[in-house]
């Protein structure tokens, strides 16, 4: 398990642990706010566990799979959430019981999920995983949703317009987490490779070679497809292969990698030899076992996509693993899955880090 998959899989859980905590004490002190947040926290917890699942999977098997496991929990967590609003919506009338347990609980729920998400945001740094990232901008709304279910409970204390006001807020971070699930689950379907092409590519792969990745990129007219092979293959016969399956689907553009298993490092530098900003880098420190090289960036005076050009050219040199001080979102898209990307502040660092030697 990396990193990535830890966090996903350690904040789902303590997301779940704090849905079931909303919802018993949201039931047992008839706190409409606190239902409707557990409802959320549900959502929630399935859209992270489903994340787990799915950055695992993409490791192991091809993408159209993942996509489909995806958008299955999307579905889910928009259930729930509609559910949730359902719910808020029949108990809007309900005063909560006189009681500070729902304070107390909507108080340690709030604190849980603000560390889990700062948890989030720091490996997300470190790691440049934009499920991470995203995840960890999420957490923070959750925990305003949070702050309408703590003015809910407090309603039998200070008046029923804190429950009014509390729903509210609770409604609308979940008809705007509703949004954001929908527009994401459409961009994955729209994304959604179709099972026979995956059996196209993976009949004309040598036996010996491992896909490592498969990922669409609408790029230009036609759709790019991305095959990221593993295992040594001579340049030339990589070449026939993506002719050959180029053949075979011509309604897209076939781009196949071939990168070698072992750990190959690319750090990004400026002119002065300082970590640089992934694109705009003027070369790429190398270093593998047997030692290290530095290589011109082409693509650094290319005025569109330079940095998806060099992050191809670098997996062209079976790079693994890019370090450089910040990379772009359509480069952390295309090929997070395929390339190790750590955000760092300097080389040295980079290196350590990623344990080798100088
Ligand atoms: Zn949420």
């Amino acid at each position: 398990m990396n990193k990535e998959e830890l966090v996903l899989l350690g904040t789902g859980i303590i997301i779940l642990g704090t849905a079931l905590a909303k919802l018993i004490v949201g039931y047992a002190y008839d706190v409409p706010a606190l239902i409707a947040d557990g409802y959320h926290g549900l959502a929630d917890a399935v859209i992270d566990l489903g994340g787990f699942f799915v950055v695992r999977a993409s490791r192991m098997e091809n993408v159209s799979g993942t996509r489909l496991r995806y958008f299955f929990s999307f579905i889910i967590a928009e259930f729930l959430i509609a559910a949730g609003i359902l719910v808020a919506y029949e108990k809007f009338e309900e005063v909560p019981v006189r009681s500070l347990v729902p304070f107390i609980t909507t108080v340690l729920v709030a604190i849980t999920i603000l560390i889990s998400s700062l948890w989030r945001q720091a490996v997300a740094k470190e790691t440049g995983s934009p499920v991470l990232e995203a995840e960890a901008m999420h957490g923070y709304s959750d925990v305003i949703s949070t702050f309408g279910a703590m003015l809910g409970s407090l309603a039998p204390f200070y008046g029923r317009i804190l429950s009014t006001i509390g729903v509210a807020i609770v409604v609308l971070v979940m008809i705007f987490a509703g949004i954001h699930i929908a527009t994401e689950s459409v961009k994955i379907l729209v994304e959604y490779l179709p099972k026979d092409i995956v059996e196209i590519i993976k009949r004309n792969v040598p036996s010996g070679m491992r896909i490592a990745g498969i990922h669409v990129e609408e790029e230009g007219e036609k759709p790019v497809i991305y095959v990221v092979l593993e295992g040594t293959i001579h340049p030339a016969n990589l070449k026939e292969l993506e002719e050959k399956i180029s053949k075979e689907l011509p309604q897209y553009d076939v781009r196949i990698v071939a990168r070698t298993p072992k750990r190959k490092l690319a750090i990004a530098i400026d002119e002065n030899g300082n970590l640089s900003k992934f694109g705009e880098a003027y070369a790429f420190i190398i270093i593998d076992e047997s030692g290290r090289r530095v290589v011109e960036n082409p693509y650094r005076t290319e005025e569109k996509h330079r940095g998806v050009r060099a992050m191809r050219y670098l997996m062209e040199l079976g790079v693994t693993d890019v370090c450089a001080k910040d990379f772009g979102e359509a480069v952390m898209s295309v090929f997070s899955g395929l390339v190790k990307m750590k955000k760092s502040d300097d080389v040295a660092e980079c290196e350590k880090r990623a344990g080798f030697k100088r």
